[in-house]
């Protein structure tokens, strides 16, 4: 399970098992995305401080990925405590989705990367665009104000 991994990375490198650790990969297990205030509010019985500097650890042990949504960064556990993934961010309202699998995109970005002869490590895809909702809301054309655009 992947509190056990977690677990096991703090042991090993010399950080202590906290609630307010724990709590917080709780938390990000449930969204699929999150800005640093979104977590902060999730989070309310720790003060502010404890938070940031577990999201800096967490980084730091690569528990986290940080998402770079236009202007907007959200964090999400990585890949080696989720399934990969890719996300669909919506421009309107800003909610991100996680994409069903697609092994052929996976593939096909390795062998793209392989034939320029580099390595990969990780990757993140975003794909941006108007949530049904949004869409609805478009086409209706209830939608008063312009998507914000990066
Ligand atoms: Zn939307
Ligand atoms: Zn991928």
């Amino acid at each position: 399970m992947e509190i056990r991994r977690l677990k096991s990375l703090l042991k090993k490198n010399k950080h202590y098992i906290t609630k307010p650790r724990l709590r917080l990969f709780a938390v990000l297990q449930k969204h699929p995305a999150l800005t640093v205030n979104q977590l902060i509010l999730l989070v309310p019985k720790h003060d502010q401080a404890t938070v940031y500097r577990n999201i800096a650890l967490f980084e730091e042990l690569g528990v986290i990925n940080r998402l770079r949504l236009g202007w907007l960064t959200k964090i999400e556990l990585s890949d080696i405590f989720q399934h990969h993934h890719h996300h669909f961010t919506c421009i309107n309202c800003g909610k991100v989705i996680t994409l069903p699998d697609q092994p052929a995109i996976e593939k096909n970005i390795k062998s793209m990367v392989d034939k320029q002869g580099f390595k990969a490590m990780d990757h993140q895809l975003e794909i941006r665009g108007y949530c049904p909702r949004c869409k609805e809301l478009k086409r209706t054309k209830s939608l008063q104000s312009e998507p914000v655009s990066s």
